[in-house]
Formats: structure tokens, C-alpha cells, sequence
């Protein structure tokens, strides 16, 4: 598999925020969200070929039972599939952490899906290039059919970047589609790439999110770290 890095840290959003984890990034992602905040793995995709039996020794050494797989989108590569499998059978606590837009069948015991509303297109401005991510990523942020079959057998919280008041009316408009999904398992999440933009936004997103009966998740690693790689 192509990973940007393998670390030990702590789980700094959702429903396991404050848990020791193992965190292995994959590199490539379908999407170029402008807020990303892991550009080395989307924009600029960086990082080795790792085998599936070296990552399952690597996660093994930092001896911690979460271990979360993200990117990137980790669900574009193959290999996710054996190495959810074999780090399962270790005993591990697998998250994987995903947008939604590729199906593969890798076990886990949680899905954290963050479906990319309108808010996280790129611009089309500026060049041929620019354009076509445009397109490609209006064309693939949002696939329910594919969020459908993730959670029918799996665990799973959706996990939703909210950069503006305006996203409300796409997030009700989404879960439309997900009546039976309780509100503890839906997380508002500020957009925010450094302390100033977490400080700036969080107060009003815990606002609506209690007011709607879901839950409000901070940025620990924003926070802590101010969006340190590895940490
Ligand atoms: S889906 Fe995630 S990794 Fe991909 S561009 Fe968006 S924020 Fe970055």
C-alpha cells in the first residue's frame, strides 16, 4: 500500500476523541477538498510502498490497541481489505476513516464517514487543471449508494466539516436519506485548519449541533498541535 506515515498519537475527533491510536495514512485521495488538511497525501501524494505484513509489524511495535486508518482515502487502495483483516485478528480496534465515495469490504469496527458537502470544493479558477478537479470532485463527493452499502453491515458515525451556517441546509437535506440514523451517531466538526479557525467556528457548530440532537466534535490535534504532521 502507498503511505505518507505511520504514528502514534491520539484520536482527536468523534466518538473515541482522547483514545491512544495508532494512526496509518494512506497516501492518494479521489477528492482535492480545498480545506484539506493532509495535502501530502491528496494534492501532493507522497510516501512509500509499504507491504500489508510490514504495516501490521509497524502498528504492532507501538503496543496501543486503537489503530485508525485513514488518508488520504484508504479505501482506494486494495490492500486495505488484508490489512484491516490481519490487524483485526491481532486484536486491534480498527477506525477507519473514509468520505464515502469508494466501496471496499474491509472489516472494521467503526466506519467514520465524512461525506464532502459543497463547502469542500475546490476553485476552478486559475488553470485547465484546477477545472478538471473541479468537475471530478463535484462529480464524486457525494455517493450515497456507496455510504449505503459501508454501513449496512458496519458500525459507523458520519462525521460532517462544517465551514458555514449555510452547510445546515445540506446536512438536513442528506440525512433526509438516513431517517433511521440516531443523532449519536451524526458529528458536527468545525472546518478549521489551525487554533484560530477551530477557536473561531466551534462555539456556534455545538450550538446547532445540541440543538439538533447530535453530537459536536472538536479538533484535538488542531488544538494540541495546530495541525503538526505526525501528531
Ligand atoms: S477527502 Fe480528505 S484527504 Fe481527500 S482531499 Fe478531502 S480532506 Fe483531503
Amino acid at each position: 500500500m502507498r503511505i505518507a506515515e505511520v504514528y502514534s498519537s491520539i484520536q482527536g475527533e468523534g466518538q473515541f476523541a482522547g483514545t491512544p491510536s495508532v494512526f496509518v495514512r494512506t497516501t492518494g485521495c479521489n477528492l482535492r477538498c480545498w480545506f484539506c488538511d493532509t495535502p501530502f497525501t491528496s494534492w501532493k501524494p507522497e510516501g512509500p510502498h509499504i507491504s500489508v505484513a510490514n504495516l501490521v509489524q509497524q502498528v504492532g511495535a507501538f503496543g496501543v490497541e486503537h489503530v485508525v486508518l485513514t488518508g488520504g482515502e484508504p479505501l482506494l487502495q486494495p490492500d486495505s481489505v488484508p490489512l484491516c483483516e490481519q490487524l483485526l485478528a491481532a486484536g486491534h480496534f480498527v477506525t477507519i476513516e473514509t468520505a464515502g465515495t469508494v466501496f471496499r469490504p474491509a472489516s472494521a469496527n467503526l466506519l467514520s464517514i465524512s461525506p464532502k458537502l459543497a463547502n469542500s470544493s475546490p476553485s476552478r479558477v486559475g488553470s485547465a487543471a484546477a477545472v478538471r478537479w473541479h468537475t471530478r470532485h463535484e462529480q464524486s463527493r457525494s455517493q450515497p449508494d456507496v455510504v449505503a452499502r459501508l454501513i449496512a453491515t458496519t458500525e459507523f458515525q458520519f462525521k460532517f466539516v462544517v465551514d458555514a451556517p449555510s452547510d445546515m441546509v445540506e446536512i438536513t437535506a442528506y440525512l433526509a436519506a438516513w431517517p433511521e440514523v440516531s443523532g449519536d451517531r451524526i458529528w458536527l466538526m468545525p472546518q478549521a485548519r489551525t487554533r484560530e479557525e477551530l477557536q473561531t467556528n466551534s462555539d456556534w457548530i455545538e450550538a446547532e449541533a445540541l440543538r439538533r440532537g447530535y453530537r459536536f466534535s472538536s479538533r484535538w490535534q488542531i488544538a494540541q498541535f495546530g495541525n503538526q504532521r505526525g501528531k
